[in-house]
């Protein structure tokens, strides 16, 4: 879209660049900023007319690009970003405004995606600058930095994947430090110093792209020739073949390109095994003494009490209580300084973020693999000397508080990284985290989410957002008490994946005190509050034996007669798979793809979706994985594609309802499936959530096979779609049961509500009767029937499951071992007698005590 002071210039210019075009292009004019008293248009610029043009434009285009005719347009246009209500990537350029929109629009009709669009108007004037040789223009040499003193240079290509991001700019800061080099984009790009992280990733240099490093310091070289040695290497983090043979013809000292067969990269830290967690103490562990406990209830729970809730992840903790500290809320604006404080306040500044720096470089020394190589990138960032200075310079210009102060730096440079679009609005997140620290220091309260702890700790919460969730791998979060949540939400389905004893729904969790030893069963589900010193002692000794004897799963699941059951992993990611591969799992299930994306407020781009999916693939070659399209809503709300308060979102806009809204994220993701498959052996299968209809089931179907992707599913989670199942089976390929949504869904009971969990129960006869309609559906059609909600990963139902009519099972690769012993020990026979027990069963104990009685003969 174009923002221009004049209408009249917007208009013309937006003719002239529809004439390039027959098919048209999605452009849109914001200019001038309204008429004054006699009808004459006033020149100037309008945010929320540019907010409004966005906003349009978002709902048939997956990115907007933005080009601006002079200074003021680019600050409207900064401002319209805060202001608009849609969430597509969107991306300033300082593309020239006549020339940039003919080569955007070119590019745009063309089906140039936003990162093509936005290449293509920036480089407009190239022709131009060949053609004219005037002073200013040099078309064939690139811009020269200043000249400073006896200036030592060097070009460098960026060779890894994933570009400058925080890590490799970690890196850059670190072998610079002391020395003043500074990075620059060619041929055009801005500039950085390489002492800031910030700076360094607003760079947005992504792979195959050139930067000139400058530094004119005595000794400078050795620096350079370092730096230089990282890029030729892609940080460590592999280089692509191609740009290393045609970025440097010379190849001198191009790595060796990553063979493209091999598990991509994935996290190196293993998950922490349930030993790790058992304090050898039957002393509480301490608590850091920098934690701010919770704001105390006044009605504590005193020691020796039981508390009671629903177990639903199995195993014992004990470990002292610590509670998930809440959200920061936002510095009062309202705020103001007095003159005579405000170099203190600004003090105040500097000093927060070193404290945070150093409480994150006394955690990398602590941690080890990929842990630390992040805490070391999040404490350069805390160091950063950008936002502690743009702060410090709002303290004293402005008299803002120094947490405020904070807040609006960090927004400032957030708005930078989040024009940049891509990868690097996801960096914004890490800016995020560091500016919440920062924060945290100078009010002097708690990190917001998890606590960071370095001894175990059982976690209390109300409820726990699958994002906090999902930061617990690799912590030292020994158990999970809430006073929310059933046995199929998501915390307690993360809680099975990490191997974490769990206890939800349990009434007056949160007023454990922080600190307060608790002996949790996540079997039982209780929780003993302060247990005398030899329970403490008896359960530690429990934990540490049922520790090192896991079950273990052979890789072929089978019934007693031979009768072969894949036994398939769910994951949420590449290290999830790579955890599911080492326990044998036959394949991916279910493949939750939100689950890449929990933190995420813009879409992923395409090419990101493909790293993260390979990631998964590569854990299975040759095998199945069977790929859910985004499942966003209801407990797992995704910021960029449901952004409204619903009502009812677990029966609202969620799963493939969310395409109705926006197709293009659906065809996206298809598509990035469909390359990530092709790069990959796995051989990849699709299914939709949350379908309820044939028609959508169909549509469903034609927008993979368009993207290339052949097997086609869909889940099996509403009643409507296990009635409808004869009639799905004609438009797809294969099914997958939902178990934890049909429950929902069919019992009219929310999966997150602790006090319904006895109707959120498989075994209720209403859902084993749909999952028997299902079984019928795909005998008679002769195609295949899985099961991936949590009822698959439980030992006394997989028999009956199996014959009901499920083909394979999928669930967490921890319950394979468990699984696969308990339906080695049943024959197709017994598995049916199990299922004709629990037809005629009025109750969910009788349909357990019937099947249980069929399976013993
Ligand atoms: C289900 O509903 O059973 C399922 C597997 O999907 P999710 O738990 O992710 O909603
Ligand atoms: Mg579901």
């Amino acid at each position: 879209m174009a923002v221009s002071h004049s209408a009249r210039l917007g208009e013309a210019a937006l003719e002239l660049a529809l004439q390039m075009v027959a098919g048209g292009a999605p452009v849109r004019v914001a200019a001038g900023a309204g008429i004054d008293g006699q009808g004459a248009p006033i020149l100037g610029t309008d945010a929320v007319a540019v907010a409004a043009a966005i906003d349009e434009l978002a709902t048939d285009c997956a990115g907007v690009l933005v080009l601006m005719d002079l200074g003021s347009a680019v600050l409207s246009a900064e401002l319209a970003l805060e202001l608009r209500a849609s969430d597509v990537p969107v991306r300033l350029t300082s593309a020239p405004f006549v020339e940039g929109l003919l080569a955007a629009v070119v590019s745009a009709a063309a089906g140039g995606s936003l990162d093509t669009v936005a290449d293509e108007a920036r480089a407009a004037l190239t022709a131009k600058t060949a053609q004219v040789a005037d002073d200013a223009a040099e078309p064939e040499e690139p811009i020269e930095p200043p000249a400073r003193g006896e200036a030592e240079t060097r070009r460098v290509r960026v060779r890894n994947p994933l570009g400058i991001h925080a890590r490799p700019a970690a890196l850059i800061a670190d072998t610079a430090a002391g020395v003043d080099v500074r990075l620059r984009r060619l041929p055009d790009g801005p500039e950085a110093a390489a002492a800031s992280l910030s700076r360094l990733l607003v760079l947005g240099a992504r792979q195959g792209d050139e930067l000139e490093l400058l530094a004119t310091d005595a000794g400078a070289a050795v620096v350079l020739d370092r730096l230089e040695a990282l890029f030729r290497d892609g940080f460590g983090e592999g280089t692509d073949d191609a740009a290393a043979v045609t970025d440097d013809p010379a190849g001198a000292g191009a790595a060796p390109a990553a063979d493209a067969s091999e598990p991509a990269p994935v996290a190196a830290e293993p998950a922490p095994v349930a030993a790790d967690r058992v304090p050898v103490a039957a002393e509480p562990a301490p608590v850091a003494a920098d934690r701010v406990p919770v704001a105390a209830d006044p009605v504590p729970v005193a020691a020796g009490t039981v508390l009671r809730g629903r177990g639903v992840s199995a195993g014992r903790a004990v470990a002292p209580v610590a509670h998930l500290a809440p959200p920061l809320a936002e510095p009062d604006l309202r705020t103001v300084i007095a003159p005579a404080d405000r170099e203190s306040e600004a003090d105040a500044v500097a000093s927060a973020a070193q404290r945070a720096a150093d409480r994150l470089r006394g955690r990398a020394e602590r941690a080890s693999g990929e842990t630390r190589a992040i805490l070391e990138a999040t404490r350069l960032l805390a160091a950063d000397p950008e936002l502690v200075a743009g702060a410090a310079a709002l303290v004293r210009a402005q008299g803002r508080s120094a947490a405020r102060a904070v807040w609006e730096a960090a927004a400032a440079q957030e708005a930078d990284l989040a024009a940049l679009g891509g990868r690097t609005a996801e960096r914004a997140a890490d800016l995020r985290d560091v500016r919440n620290r920062i924060i945290a220091e100078i009010v002097g309260v708690d990190m917001p989410g998890v606590p960071e702890l370095d001894e175990p700790f059982v976690l209390v919460a109300a409820d726990l957002a699958p994002a906090d969730a999902a930061t617990l791998a690799g912590g030292r979060c020994a158990g999970l008490l809430t006073e929310q949540g059933g046995p199929t939400s998501h915390t307690a389905i993360i809680a099975r994946s990490l191997g974490l004893p769990a206890v939800v729904g349990v009434a007056g969790a949160t007023r454990v005190p922080d600190g307060a030893v608790v002996l949790l069963d996540g079997e039982t589900g209780t929780v003993e509050v302060e247990p005398p010193a030899p329970r403490i002692a008896e359960a530690a000794m429990r934990i540490a034996k049922a520790a090192v004897a896991p079950l273990a799963f052979g890789g072929t699941g089978a019934l007693a007669d031979g009768h072969r059951i894949a036994l398939l992993a769910n994951v949420g990611g590449a290290a999830d798979a790579v955890a599911a591969a080492s326990a044998r799992a036959e394949g991916v299930g279910l493949f939750r793809t939100e689950f890449c994306f929990l933190d995420r407020a813009t879409p992923p781009v395409v090419d990101e979706q493909v790293a993260a999916y390979r990631g998964v693939l590569a854990a299975f070659p040759d095998r199945r994985v069977v790929v859910r399209t985004l499942d966003a809503g209801s407990d797992k709300p995704l910021p960029f594609a449901n952004d409204d308060d619903e009502e009812n979102p677990a029966l609202g806009v969620r799963g493939l309802r969310v395409a109705r809204r926006s197709p293009q994220l659906l065809d996206n993701q298809l598509r990035a499936l469909a390359l990530a498959a092709d790069a990959e052996s796995a051989r990849v299968e699709v299914m939709a959530p949350m379908v309820a209809t044939v028609d959508e089931a169909r549509d469903f179907a034609q927008r993979c096979r368009s993207a290339g992707l052949t097997r086609v599913g869909v889940m099996i989670e509403t009643p409507a779609a296990a009635v409808m199942a004869s009639a799905l089976f004609e438009v797809v390929d294969f099914v997958s049961i939902g178990t934890n949504d049909l429950t929902q869904y069919t019992m009219a009971a929310d999966r997150l509500h602790g006090e319904l969990g006895d109707l959120n129960d498989p075994w209720q006869p209403a859902v084993l009767r749909l999952i028997a309609g299902v079984g019928e559906a795909g005998r008679t059609a002769g195609k295949p029937v899985g099961v991936c909600g949590e009822a698959a990963g439980d030992p006394s139902l997989a028999p009956l499951l199996i014959g009901l009519g499920a083909t394979s099972l999928s669930m967490t690769h921890r319950a394979l071992g468990r699984v696969a012993d308990a339906l080695a020990r049943v024959d197709s026979t017994d598995c049916r007698r199990a299922a004709d027990a629990v037809l005629g069963a009025a109750t969910a104990d009788e349909a357990r005590e019937a099947a249980a009685a069929a399976v013993a003969g």
